[in-house]
């Protein structure tokens, strides 16, 4: 049971001011069957820009009843999506060319090294830009997540 943030009695979690002094009560969180109807087309693009991690909520938004037919939201999490598998695609390609590189030869690694780099970058650029309602769309990963986009609607 909330209290009210003026006179301190209890408050019915649903009211919007308090039965005691009429003060206007916070927004109590609701009580959603659906945890995603709570969640703005804003915050949801930015979830999925969450370096490394952002791809859990991608999949789940790419899921969820709530975004099939929300273009912005779902080429957000599709270019997420690509960005993470790109970045899976060079992390699994290092230890493999620890095996068949040549001695000595560093320059393999150093590639891998700055595809990391670069991918990480655009992570937190999309990142930044998402958090300021833009909408990037990156060469060729943003491609692919404009047609991953406008097949599945
Ligand atoms: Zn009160």
């Amino acid at each position: 049971m909330p209290f009210c943030t003026n006179c301190g009695s209890s408050v019915d979690p649903h009211a919007t001011f308090c039965h005691q002094c009429g003060t206007r009560q916070p927004r109590t969180i609701p009580q959603y069957t659906d945890f995603l109807a709570g969640l703005s087309d804003h915050a949801a693009c930015v979830l999925c820009y969450i370096p490394v991690f952002g791809v859990i909520p991608a999949i789940i938004f790419l899921a969820s009843h709530k975004y099939r037919g929300n273009h912005r939201v779902r080429f957000d999490a599709f270019q997420a999506l690509y960005l993470f598998l790109a970045w899976l695609l060079v992390h699994s390609a290092a230890p493999a060319l620890l095996f068949a590189s040549f001695p000595g030869s560093g320059i393999e690694h150093a590639i891998l090294g700055i595809l990391k780099i670069v991918l990480f970058v655009c992570w937190i650029y999309l990142l930044v830009k998402a958090a300021r309602n833009e909408q990037v769309k990156l060469p060729i990963i943003g491609d692919l997540a404009a047609r991953s986009t406008t097949e599945q609607l």
